[in-house]
């Protein structure tokens, strides 16, 4: 069975390690030649447990720092499930993109069942390219109009999340790329 194959369990005699004379294990294994065995006793884990969110944000790389610094500051690392795609909450309403949308509600699903998350975290950012991929280059040509495109992708994201886990808290934002974010809704 599975579970009992692959588990981890700090009482389990074989994954606390007590089965095992691991400095005979490590000696053999040098003898043997290998010349790095990590093996080490696992320590005890859960996939599950209570989180505070799943995080929605842009593959772009020059958002990760941001986004990261932006998440520290709301002590929240380690504290969420992270779904990155192109263009955030765009990928996940636009129809230039409507392939992706169900990974991401799915994923949703997921983490709500995992991760007993309370909310979700839109941030999307400016001169984000997918956005202008999906709603054309006029959508992102001034900051105010690239701020309504924005506007009007959270809201239809929050409806949208809404609609299918009304129970689910919803942040939405707008992050520059120095890491200054306005939220919406
Ligand atoms: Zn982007």
């Amino acid at each position: 069975m599975l579970q009992a194959r692959f588990h981890a369990d700090a009482s389990c005699r074989v994954c606390s390690g007590s089965l095992f004379d691991r400095r005979r294990v490590l000696g053999a294994a040098a003898a043997a030649g290998v010349a790095a065995l990590a093996w080490r006793p696992r320590r005890a884990s859960a996939a599950g447990g209570q989180y505070e969110a799943m995080v929605l944000a842009c593959i772009d790389p020059r958002m990760q720092e941001p986004v990261h610094d932006y998440l520290e500051r709301r002590r929240l690392i380690g504290q969420f499930s992270q779904f990155t795609i192109a263009g955030a909450a765009v990928g996940v309403v636009a129809p230039r993109f409507a392939a992706w949308h169900q990974a991401f509600w799915d994923n949703l699903a997921v983490s709500i069942e995992l991760h007993r998350i309370n909310r979700v975290i839109a941030i999307d950012h400016r001169d984000c390219g997918a956005a202008s991929l999906a709603y054309g280059i006029a959508s992102v040509g001034t900051a105010a109009a690239e701020t309504e495109m924005h506007r009007a992708v959270l809201a239809e994201f929050r409806r949208e999340v809404a609609a299918r886990h009304p129970q689910l808290g919803v942040e939405t934002g707008l992050m520059a790329l120095d890491g200054s974010i306005i939220m919406f809704g």
